[in-house]
């Protein structure tokens, strides 16, 4: 058995002590048994192993792109006057530290307050124009022409996302929130049930690890000031309110998603994607994390 598998299977055994996400009810019917990787090299190499070729929806990774794609379209200062930098200690759906905290804005863009005020600033015409541009940049960050929605997902988070609907019309309230919040939520529940595999998260790591140029030809396609700010609030924020934890144990800047992804970026040299819908307490991947350590030690990517 090669390195990856060992590793894979090594870390199966924690599986059993998660669970997949049940809030959204379309969540449940994942697979709690996956658990995959695919690495993509800066230079093009590609190794994966396990149940790489799992879909599942993108979830809360999404939250990178429309950061990269809000601060394109606005500038930094703009973006960073309506959502804090700022990591939580409270769950990525809390609402305590909304009203509390920070003068009222969102703490983080990773938060999902802060990733639905960060949607609200992306550009177009109408909703539909919004989450147009949001699916051909992550096609276009993958390489991917094929990916689309997965539309059980995004009409069971539609039909049962009466915690995020609070988050946003309080949002509205105060001014963060500008938009339409219906329209603002159409894009942001969208946005999440983009159904990936590993291979897509790994090859959008890339463009990240890289500096927000394509590495398989040569394109720019975030300016290198963005992909940086945006690797910077994965370190701090990306893995929840586990992020200080999982800055210590890998050091790699990623991001997860109640789907069971995880993406991390391990700069100048590869992306990872890994897939493991089983989730901790915190809404991390549970093998996914234990994968990421091995990874890290054995070739030593932490960043730290
Ligand atoms: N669509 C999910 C929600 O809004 C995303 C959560 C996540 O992946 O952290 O609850």
């Amino acid at each position: 058995m090669n390195t990856l598998e060992e590793i894979i299977s090594e870390n199966r055994k924690y599986l059993d002590r998660g669970e997949v996400a049940s809030y959204i009810p379309e969540l449940k019917k994942a697979n709690k048994n996956a658990l995959g990787l695919y690495i993509t090299t800066l230079n093009g190499e590609e190794y994966f192993a396990g149940d790489y070729d799992t879909k599942f929806t993108i979830q809360s990774i999404s939250k990178i792109i429309t950061l990269a794609l809000a601060i394109m379209d606005n500038g930094k200062d703009y973006v960073f006057s309506k959502v804090g930098m700022e990591p939580t200690t409270e769950a990525f759906n809390s609402i305590i530290d909304l009203e509390l905290k920070n003068l009222n804005k969102p703490l983080n863009p990773m938060i999902n307050a802060g990733a639905i005020a960060t949607v609200s600033m992306i550009k177009g015409k109408d909703k539909n124009e919004v989450f147009n541009r949001i699916l051909e940049f992550t096609k276009k960050l993958c390489g991917n022409e094929n990916l689309k929605v997965d539309e059980s997902v995004y009409t069971s988070e539609n039909r049962t996302g009466n915690r995020n609907r609070a988050l946003a019309y309080f949002m509205k309230s105060t001014g963060i929130i500008e938009k339409d919040v219906e329209e603002v939520l159409y894009a942001y529940f969208k946005q999440c049930s983009i159904e990936v595999t590993c291979k897509d998260l790994s090859r959008i790591a890339t463009v990240f690890a890289n500096e927000g140029v394509l590495p398989w030809n040569e394109e720019r396609v975030i300016p290198k000031e963005i992909a940086r700010i945006v690797k910077t609030i994965m370190a701090t924020c990306g893995m929840y309110d586990a992020s200080g934890e999982f800055a210590v144990n890998i050091g790699l800047p990623s991001k997860s998603g109640v789907g069971g992804g995880i993406l991390a970026v391990a700069p100048g040299k590869m992306g990872i994607g890994i897939v493991g819908p089983s989730l901790d307490k915190k809404g991390n991947s549970i093998g996914g994390v234990e994968v990421l350590k091995d990874l890290s030690e054995k070739f030593d990517l932490n960043i730290f």
